[in-house]
């Protein structure tokens, strides 16, 4: 269910859309495209929301997102916008801090490692299942710490314990069992290789970071935007709201107070990302994307981007390396993590550091947010021209946010089933 929320009426042209976020500015886009006169209200005093790049001497630092996963909309989309996408280094290592020292898990057969049986029978994937109950029968709440839990981090900074296991793994659909852990893993894999083939694929940024992407969609938009727009809430036929979803319950109280209700329920964590610059390498993340850090580890990052190796274009002259934390980073902080990867470093090595907090970086994807959203798809049914969208509705990463503000675009009436 990672769609746009409620509907809007197609016979009137005139859309209001609030917040000039990426899900604000892709849906206005297309929405656009298809014929609509968009205006989009922005409390700020510019675009893109989360997606920032600042530019410094030989580089990019990325306060957010640092890439845009492709898939064929997205894709589709860099062309219609006549946008070269710089691809990130195709087969970097993939690491996981095991025992210390940061390791290529995938790589070696890890199933069979930890001798787990696969054909053991997983639970019941009921509405209130997380990811953790699903796969501690199989690994052991130790392995699913040491493995999955990071793994997740890594995209939805949040524990497999708090993480809602039919959203995670939307690609179950309505399934409720699985014969075998071994039929879980064959089903996902098929629906993965049934992707199809893209003539650029994985992970890519531009050429300016990824403001340049968000810069060329508000080009298309230049008329349409109001920045800095501190005016009162004002409910017209076709709005949509597309801000975080804790401003949108607030915006929604006094004349939605329904929607209002269910938005506060959804939590948001909160996100540091510092970039560091070294004068020397981090010589265990040599040829690696980074590594993904399990909690209880002595870490204060729960993961480590290598950002010159992923995208070297764009980090020509620098070594510069992404920290990503629950929380807020000291100097000693980073020092700390940087030593325990590689004893080596210390204070004088670093060149300069750029630290940035986000207090609601992203929405926590579990069971609360699940059962939020689906009533707020219920009680959208009420609704024939006022809609919601943001990551906390459509999927928290960019691609999923392409592709649902596309599809309600050509068909904005086009209510989604609720389960
Ligand atoms: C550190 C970090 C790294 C990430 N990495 C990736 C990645 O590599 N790849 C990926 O695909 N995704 C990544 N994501 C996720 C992705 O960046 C977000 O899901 C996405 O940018 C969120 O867009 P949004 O429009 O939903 O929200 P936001 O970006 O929060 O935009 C909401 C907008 O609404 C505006 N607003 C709020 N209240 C009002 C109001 N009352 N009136 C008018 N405007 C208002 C805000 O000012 C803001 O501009 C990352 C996120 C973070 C935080």
């Amino acid at each position: 269910m990672k769609r746009v929320i409620g509907k809007i009426d197609p016979s009137d042209k005139n859309v209001s859309i609030w917040g000039a976020g990426f899900s604000g500015l892709i849906l206005g886009y297309y929405l656009k495209s298809e014929g609509y006169k968009v205006t989009i209200y922005e409390k700020a005093n510019k675009v893109g929301g989360k997606i920032q790049t600042k530019k410094v001497d030989g580089g990019f630092i990325e306060k957010g997102p640092n890439a845009l996963y492709l898939n064929a909309d997205g894709l589709e989309l860099l062309k219609e916008l006549k946008l070269e996408p710089v691809p990130a280094t195709k087969k970097l290592k993939r690491l996981l801090m095991i025992n210390g020292k940061p390791k290529r898990p995938f790589q070696m057969g890890l199933l069979s490692r930890l001798g787990v049986n696969v054909y053991k029978k997983p639970p019941l994937i009921t509405d209130g299942l997380t990811v953790s109950e699903f796969f501690r029968p199989l690994l052991g709440q130790e392995n699913v710490n040491r493995f999955i839990s990071p793994v997740l981090s890594g995209v939805y900074a949040a524990p497999s314990e708090q993480l809602h296991f039919r959203t995670i793994f939307d690609q179950v659909g309505t399934k409720a069992q699985y014969e075998s852990y071994f039929d879980f893993i064959k089903h996902m894999l098929k629906v993965q290789k049934a992707q199809p083939k893209l003539e650029v694929s994985g992970s890519v940024s531009f050429e300016g970071g990824m403001q340049t992407l968000i810069n060329r969609l508000a080009d298309v938009m230049k008329n349409d935007i109001k920045l800095n727009y501190r005016e009162p809430f004002k409910l017209k036929h076709n709005t949509i709201v597309c801000t975080d979803a804790m401003s949108a319950s607030e915006m929604l109280t006094p004349v939605k107070p329904e929607m209002a209700r269910e938005l506060s329920r959804i939590r948001y964590t909160e996100l540091t990302s510092v970039t560091v610059f070294l004068k020397r390498e981090i010589r265990p993340l040599n040829k690696s994307f980074g590594v993904l850090i399990p909690h209880d580890t002595g870490f204060n990052a729960f993961g480590i981007l290598n950002n010159k190796a992923i995208f070297p274009l764009n980090n020509e002259n620098l070594l510069s390396y992404t920290l990503i934390s629950k929380k807020k980073l000291t100097e000693e902080d980073i020092i700390s993590d940087l030593r325990q990867l590689f004893p080596e470093i210390g204070k004088e090595d670093i060149d300069h550091t750029e630290n940035n907090h986000w207090d609601r970086a992203l929405p926590l994807y579990d069971l609360q947010r699940y059962l939020a959203v689906k009533k707020l798809h219920q009680i959208s049914l009420k609704e024939d021209h006022l809609a919601l969208f943001g990551n906390y509705a459509a999927g928290i990463s960019l691609r999923e946010m392409i592709t649902a503000a596309k599809n309600f675009a050509k068909d904005p009436q086009n209510y989604p089933e609720t389960t």
